[in-house]
């Protein structure tokens, strides 16, 4: 149940007052507790809550909080007990399950279905709600036709911090819920990192009342630690002042830092989206892999205070920031932030990572904000220097990949673990489909891309209407995943192929392993479709250089190089533009972050020129003053 204005501030005595006053005796409400940022109503009839929703959305205009309908301890039946009710149920309508979890802190349970998606639906039309009256627990289904590691992984830290949860969410509620000390507004943003560079994304909004942190990222390809963290050296704080981290989306440049935090001490909610979540312990895991810098129960740590929202719900976070996520259009559950300070004081957006254009797999990133004045904006791509289209994009991938193929060699495209390969699969799957590539093409992915395109799957609500749509009627895969091969760290691809592994940027990992494999074949060749950070193996490798030096050893490129720009799931200069004129109201000021420095002040300057808009971009360490 939620709500979608901003409104004054109440006292928690009224708001309790209006809740009992709205709920009617049937209602079977025995507790209100706060959870997190929400109010969570305990009954002992929720299926008269679910079935009357009229009381508790008229509840909710007039309270304006969140609020969760819990069922009561009392009625909830024992884990096997609902297990076979629910399986009574669904058997006869032939919905198989890949497994149910059951999340005591929030007596909420999940059915993993494997099959059919009509049969969801049957399910959810008509049987959910008696499955919540006969279990006594609320029920969520995800499609999964294989059991995922990440997920399973979530699911057993969940299950192992049940009490710790409780507490902590009620913890959470006393925070946000507490009375202002102070009733001015002040708000200012301190830059930390992925200001005039890419990596570490990460800024500082204070408050009167609080302290927020957006976007909490490392930069890989940086070797220098002073520039590999965020600069939590300059803000003259401890971590435990921290009231709330947003996360924009899962990437490691935006994510990173996370596991460090919980390392030195932070012990706060963290909100992003749902599929945010495991797409994030995904990166984290194969991180830690790799890397010993923090151990797994860091990992542990931000799953167990990771507080995943909906898209276009008002949150209150703090007494006085109200935060609403936005579809940003850059990859799974990837969201633009707005946050609303004070009582209509000020509107911030921040867009995070932006795609201003419609991709195969997601939607247009949202520009409708009830009210904004100021727009921190992405500006990676903000210089006129990006030679295609999306839309010209397909063809000349299909034919660059034929001409190989031809030729009988393989191809090489690093990709980013999440979102690129995800679009490339589908898009490589659909030309396969029309016959413009070889139905018999293998591709080549290593497991940590396998599972985060199944993840695509598990969250297929976030994805375009139109592949949704695909999904839901049609009931079938949107990757064709038999023709993806799986690769590990030893295998040898001799024949021709396509290979998509991390890293995007020829950083390490299975890329660099390949690169060493195909690097002295006439015939086969390099693809890359991501952006290549200076600096990086990629990028030298890009502009020309065939001599270069791996771990030491010195390698001659007799392969060709093919860089195709218009793959990009960041928005280019052009789509940068019309999003920011799109805005309305008109904004107040731009501040453009995420690039290289040369393009985010070539689009500060075109915005204050062809705009007529103030706008500024900031470098790190740096701070402005909001309000
Ligand atoms: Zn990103």
């Amino acid at each position: 149940m939620e709500f979608t204005n901003f409104d004054n501030e109440q006292s928690s005595q009224n708001i309790m007052a209006t809740i009992l006053k709205s709920l009617p005796k049937e209602s079977g409400l025995t507790k209100i507790e706060y959870e997190g940022p929400s109010i969570a109503l305990y009954s002992k009839n929720p299926r008269f809550l679910i079935e009357n929703s009229q009381i508790l959305s008229n509840m909710v205009n007039t309270i304006r909080k969140r609020v969760v309908i819990r069922t009561d301890e009392s009625i909830r039946k024992s884990r096997n007990d609902s297990t076979r009710i629910i399986q009574n149920h669904l058997l006869p309508l032939k919905v198989k399950t890949t497994g149910i979890f059951f999340d005591d802190a929030l007596g909420e349970l999940t059915i993993y279905i494997s099959n059919s998606f009509e049969m969801k639906n049957q399910i959810e039309n008509n049987i959910l709600l008696d499955l919540v009256t006969e279990t006594g627990w609320k029920i969520k289904t995800r499609k999964s036709t294989v059991k995922l590691a990440t997920i399973q992984f979530i699911d057993k830290v969940l299950d192992n911090s049940t009490d710790y949860r409780i507490k902590f969410y009620k913890e959470v509620g006393d925070k946000v819920f507490r009375t202002k000390l102070s009733n001015s507004c002040e708000a200012s943003v301190l830059t930390l990192g992925g200001f005039g560079e890419i990596g570490r994304s990460c800024f500082l909004l204070v408050t009167k009342e609080s302290k927020i942190l957006l976007d909490c990222g490392i930069n890989t390809h940086e070797e220098k630690a002073l520039n590999y963290y965020p600069r939590f050296d300059m803000t003259g704080f401890t971590l435990e002042e921290i009231d709330a981290v947003i996360i924009s989306h899962a990437h490691i440049d935006h994510t990173g830092f996370l596991p460090f935090l919980f390392k030195y001490g932070y012990r706060g909610p963290v909100y992003c989206t749902e599929p945010t979540l495991p797409l994030m312990t995904l990166l984290f895991l194969d991180y830690h892999k790799n890397h010993e810098l923090y151990s797994e129960d860091d990992i542990k740590n931000v799953i167990i205070h990771s507080m995943p929202l909906s898209m276009g719900i008002v949150t209150d976070i703090s007494p006085d920031v109200k935060l609403v996520l936005y579809n940003s259009g850059h990859i799974l559950g990837s969201t633009s932030i707005h946050i609303h300070i004070g009582n209509g004081n000020h509107n911030l957006v921040y867009t995070g990572d932006l795609k201003f254009g419609k991709t195969n797999l997601l939607e247009n990133a949202s520009w409708n904000f009830p009210r904004v004045e100021t727009l921190i904006i992405e500006g990676t791509f903000g210089s006129k220097d990006l030679p295609h289209k999306r839309e010209e994009t397909d063809p000349i991938l299909i034919e660059s990949i034929n001409q190989t193929f031809r030729d009988g060699g393989r191809i090489l495209i690093p990709v980013p673990i999440i979102g690129l390969s995800q679009e490339l699969i589908y898009t490589l799957t659909k030309y396969q489909e029309d016959g413009s590539l070889d139905p018999s093409a293998e591709i080549f992915v290593d497991k940590s891309i396998l599972e985060a395109t199944y993840m695509h799957e598990l969250y297929y609500d976030y994805l375009s209407k139109e592949v949704k749509t695909k999904i839901l009627n049609e009931n079938i895969s949107i990757f064709n995943y038999k023709h993806l091969k799986l690769l590990n760290s030893k295998s040898k691809v001799d024949k021709p192929g396509i290979i998509l592994v991390p890293s995007s940027m020829l950083i390490g990992g299975l890329s660099v392993k390949f690169l060493k494999q195909i690097h002295n074949d006439p015939l086969s060749k390099i693809i890359f479709i991501s952006n290549q950070g200076t600096g990086t193996l990629g990028k030298e490798i890009q502009t020309g250089n065939t001599e270069v030096t791996i771990n030491g050893q010195q390698l001659k490129l007799k392969c060709k190089i093919h860089a195709i720009h218009g793959f990009s799931n960041h928005s280019d200069y052009n789509q940068l533009l019309a999003y920011i004129s799109r805005l309305k109201p008109k904004l107040k000021r731009v501040v453009i972050n995420h690039g290289e420095k040369a393009r985010v002040q070539n689009l500060a300057s075109s915005v204050n020129k062809i705009l007529n808009i103030q706008c500024q971009y900031l470098l790190v360490p740096e701070a402005i003053k909001l309000l």
